[in-house]
């Protein structure tokens, strides 16, 4: 022998006692420890699990030993992946050289040719795809089966198998699938998840059941043909109907639980084992179900979602998300949480302005022009116009926030500044408006920039919590590990925005019905047998349509639109998220709205002539009620309706109405406009004429005389139905009772069809 060829022996026998010495070394116990059991429990605040939510790895885990798995689901896996596995020493020389032989002959790696030990070796040490990982990977597989018996590696493998959907190992699979444990699969629901491990994501049951059905039946086929199972049984698990866990039932309120884990960052995450939301699944479910049943009478509208947010005041907590009407609706991008997208608001804005002007001595009362108004910015010259395209002429600020009109909004602001709401904007959470405060200008009242409903739900609890801005809060509490609890984290301290007076007549107008009728109608949705604040908003090209409102125990927040952005058909807040807003606060209603808004100290009542918001001459007609912060009230009398009328008696009556006998038409205004809605039936278009006496305490009727024609008699409290018609009608209320005569003064009101 040449001393070259015997050296090259040396050598190669040299190699090889090492290879097979070094398949005797042991391997790290550790690696191959269960794996902890990581997966987040999310409960809601009753604790009802919403949620289990996965470890860093990405899936649940739970062990289980090999007798603890169905002999079906072991049969089934080694038909599946590995007929070979009691005989082959870790890797199945036949198979490797056939998958060699492929893979020179396509010059790529095709085909893996992995036994159930190469397939675990990848599981748990590398998983990469090339030469050098496979030739480790045999190597690996070669120790392994030398150094744990094949009961400990198929242990292993299948309860580290991916099974798709984020489930690692048969007992999570079973579970999540089957709602069922490992040992008590069936023939054919063992064979289904057998199938899965191939390619969990083409063969994902939730999307492609006919693929998986299908690798289902090849599995069993082979079963039958290595004698695993008779051909009755093949037959019967075939025709067996695989009935799967529907996603929806493992993703309870999806898009809250996803805003939860958005919140916590994974590291965080890890160290527990449950965090106790503040979600309310009762309501939730409840919520979901009204906003489902108001998209699909929405659809022919050309609206094909809806997002809502249910917080309670007093705490600020989030009771109910819904983010789309459908989580699972792939075909209208139902995964996106609509409460946290970013929208142009509308007029929901609108109310901070005015907050603003009346911390600037501006009151409910003051008169402001509806007129076409050019204003400059830099932008240019700047013209809003109203949502109805029409001007309304001088108007109280009252009116002006309750029927929503654009243009008293931008002149109010235009006095203020567009940089305090901005500032204002800010302190009330409004984290999304990022751009500089000139980018907006005085657009910003009329919602150019763009916020989201969480933000507008939490600004508007401020106004609900009398002017005290308190950060929303989602998480009530954690369990670590070792079932210790702990507090929820540390929140920002609450922080005054508004003074409670501004809050409260902000809320006055807010839930003042009367005020909206000229813009919304008297059965808008927006009227409930309970004090409820209310405002709603449309962006541009109807777009988007918001209803946020609050009663004093919660703040409800309605977005219905696209998320495509795709117009809706010519909705507004009233037809639009109206409806589905009213459902909800009745729905909440039902357990108690936390009766009347508390009014603050502070504040004082005064009479007023509607037309000018100063104090009434006897001759102003509709004298009206509106409520100042102490010292800002009128003092000058009306200057428009003759004061050369005004004798000392009626000074005295107006100043202290209690000593003379009057009769006043509380609702309609003068002058007020009313609009027959096309769409309402005709017996939902009336109005509540409304009166009052004063000193009442003897007058039992009173007499409704319209157009000079007695229509009816009311007794207390002298209110009256009246069935709108288009035309011009005046309408009077009288006193006729033994020698008194006396009559209101009378309005006038309009009736457009
Ligand atoms: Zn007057």
């Amino acid at each position: 022998m040449k001393p070259v060829k015997r050296t090259a022996l040396i050598i190669l026998l040299f190699a090889s006692l090492t290879f097979f010495v070094s398949l005797y070394f042991p391997v790290n116990r550790g690696r191959l420890s269960p794996s902890p059991f990581l997966s987040l429990r999310l409960v809601d605040r009753n604790n009802t699990l919403l949620r289990e939510v996965l470890s860093d790895k990405g899936g649940h885990c739970r062990w289980a030993c090999l007798e603890d798995i169905s002999p079906h689901l072991i049969r089934a896996t080694l038909a599946s992946e590995d007929k070979h596995f009691y005989l082959h020493p870790g890797v199945n020389i036949f198979s490797i050289g056939r998958a060699l032989l492929q893979n020179i002959k396509e010059r790529r790696i095709v085909s893996g040719a992995s036994t159930i030990t190469q397939q675990l070796v990848r599981n748990i040490y590398w998983n990469r795809r090339n030469i050098l990982s496979k030739a480790f990977e045999v190597w690996m597989a070669l120790r392994l089966e030398h150094c744990i018996t094949k009961e400990e590696i198929l242990t292993q493998y299948l309860n580290r198998i991916f099974y798709g959907n984020q489930a690692y190992g048969i007992e999570a699979a079973s579970s999540l699938y089957f709602d069922k444990q490992a040992s008590d699969l069936s023939l054919a629901e063992a064979a289904f998840l057998a199938g899965l491990p191939r390619s969990p994501i083409e063969l994902n049951p939730y999307r492609h059941f006919s693929r998986i059905k299908k690798r289902q039946t090849e599995i069993l086929k082979k079963m039958y043909k290595f004698g695993s199972i008779t051909e009755l049984e093949l037959e019967r698990a075939v025709q067996e109907k695989i009935c799967i866990v529907s996603e929806k039932e493992k993703f309870r309120a999806p898009h809250f639980c996803q805003f939860i884990l958005q919140i916590m960052p994974s590291s965080e995450r890890s160290k527990w084992s449950a965090i106790q939301t503040t979600l309310d699944y009762a309501l939730q479910e409840k919520v979901e179900a009204l906003v489902r049943e108001h998209i699909s009478s929405l659809k022919s509208r050309g609206i094909s979602n809806a997002s809502v947010i249910v917080l309670d005041n007093a705490s600020s907590e989030i009771l109910s998300m819904v983010g789309s009407n459908d989580f699972f609706d792939y075909d209208h991008s139902g995964q996106v949480n609509g409460t946290l997208s970013l929208r142009q608001p509308g007029s929901t804005l609108k109310p901070f302005t005015y907050g603003l002007a009346f911390e600037r001595g501006m009151t409910a009362a003051t008169i402001l022009e509806d007129k076409e108004i050019h204003f400059k910015t830099p932008q240019g010259i700047y013209r809003p116009k109203n949502y109805d395209l029409k001007f309304h002429g001088p108007i109280r600020t009252r009116s002006a926030l309750a029927c929503s009109y654009n243009v008293p909004a931008v002149s109010v602001l235009h006095f203020i500044g567009s940089d305090l709401l901005y500032l204002r904007l800010k302190k009330l959470g409004f984290k999304s408006l990022e751009k500089n405060p000139s980018f907006y200008g005085i657009g910003l009242t009329l919602g150019n920039g763009e916020v989201s409903l969480l933000e507008l739900v939490r600004a508007y609890s401020s106004l609900a919590r009398g002017g005290i801005y308190l950060e929303e809060n989602s998480i009530l509490g954690f369990t670590n590990r070792n079932k210790k609890q702990s507090p929820p984290p540390e929140r920002k301290d609450s922080q005054r925005v508004f003074s409670p007076q501004v809050a409260y007549i902000l809320t006055h107008i807010l839930f003042d019905a009367d005020a909206r009728i000229p813009s919304f109608g008297y059965n808008s949705p927006l009227g409930l047998p309970f004090s409820c604040a209310a405002k709603t908003g449309t962006s541009k090209d109807f777009r988007d349509n918001w209803t946020i409102g609050y009663t004093p125990r919660y703040t409800v927040g309605v977005w219905v639109g696209n998320f495509d952005g795709k117009p809706m058909e010519k909705v507004s807040g009233i037809t639009g998220c109206g409806p589905l807003f009213r459902d909800i606060m009745l729905l909440l209603g039902k357990d108690g709205s936390g009766g009347r808004f508390g009014e603050p100290e502070g504040l004082v009542r005064v009479k007023i002539c509607p037309l000018t918001g100063k104090r009434p001459t006897s001759s102003c007609p509709g004298i009206m009620e509106e409520i100042f912060i102490r010292g800002t009230e009128p003092h000058e009398f009306c200057d428009i309706h003759p004061r050369d009328k005004i004798t000392a008696a009626d000074e005295e009556s107006i100043i202290h109405p209690g000593k003379y006998l009057q009769i006043n038409i509380n609702f309609p205004g003068d002058g007020d406009i009313f609009k027959i809605d096309p769409v309402l039936p005709g017996e939902y278009q009336s109005i509540r004429l409304s009166a009052s006496v004063a000193p009442n305490k003897e007058i039992k009727k009173i007499e409704w005389w319209i157009n000079e024609e007695l229509v009816s008699i009311s007794t207390s409290p002298f209110s009256l139905s009246w069935q709108l018609e288009p035309g011009s009608y005046i309408i009077k209320a009288k006193i006729r009772e033994g020698n008194k005569n006396i009559e209101s003064h009378p309005v006038k009101i309009t009736v457009l069809s």
